[in-house]
């Protein structure tokens, strides 16, 4: 997951940071520690501490570019996708007005599945809007990333194909990732 929020952050510009000090015991969970403390209940936004085991809402700081920083409610994966399953009006809506009108949503969303149209798709739905610029040198911000994670999530977060991602890593002879040579946290 951190991972995947640099590459996030390197073709948006947008920082993600997770914010889950324990409100009981002051510990600070890592990214994977948040994501495992999750209930994958679309109603309960807790995760658990695994140090004192009690449950709280962690937070997620988003800091666009200029020093700014909202802090908004993190959703786990499924409560986002739950979400956005509820929320039928969200498919229609505009990047920009779910960000502004939704912006937890909006927010975990990206996060989580690396675009809205990548979030929309696991949940059998097509979105056609693209964030992505169309000018944007998507190429030369996700080499870095080639091989460190998967092609897929590569592709989600820069909205293109995955074809694309696996022709550039060749191109760039770069192996594919393997789960088993790295150990995410
Ligand atoms: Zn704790």
């Amino acid at each position: 997951m951190t991972l995947r929020l640099e590459l996030v952050d390197a073709l948006r510009e947008e920082r993600y940071e997770p914010d889950g000090k324990c409100p009981f015991c002051e510990h600070r969970l890592t990214n994977g520690e948040i994501i495992t403390g999750f209930n994958r209940d679309p109603n309960d936004y807790t995760t658990k501490c695994p140090m004192c085991k009690k449950r709280f809402e962690p937070k997620l700081v988003y800091a666009p570019m200029g020093g700014l920083r909202f802090e908004l409610a993190f959703y786990c994966p499924t409560q986002v996708l739950a979400r956005m399953e509820n929320e039928a009006g969200l498919l229609v809506m505009h990047p920009a007005e779910i960000k502004r009108e939704h912006p937890a949503v909006y927010h975990s969303a990206v996060a989580h599945h690396g675009s809205l149209k990548a979030a929309f798709k696991k949940i059998g739905r097509e979105y056609r809007f693209v964030e992505r610029d169309q000018k944007d040198d998507w190429r030369g911000k996700v080499v870095p990333f080639l091989g460190r994670m998967p092609d897929t999530v590569i592709a989600d977060c820069a909205e293109i194909s995955v074809g694309f991602v696996r022709q550039l890593r060749r191109q760039m002879k770069i192996a594919r990732y393997r789960a088993r040579d790295h150990v995410d946290n």
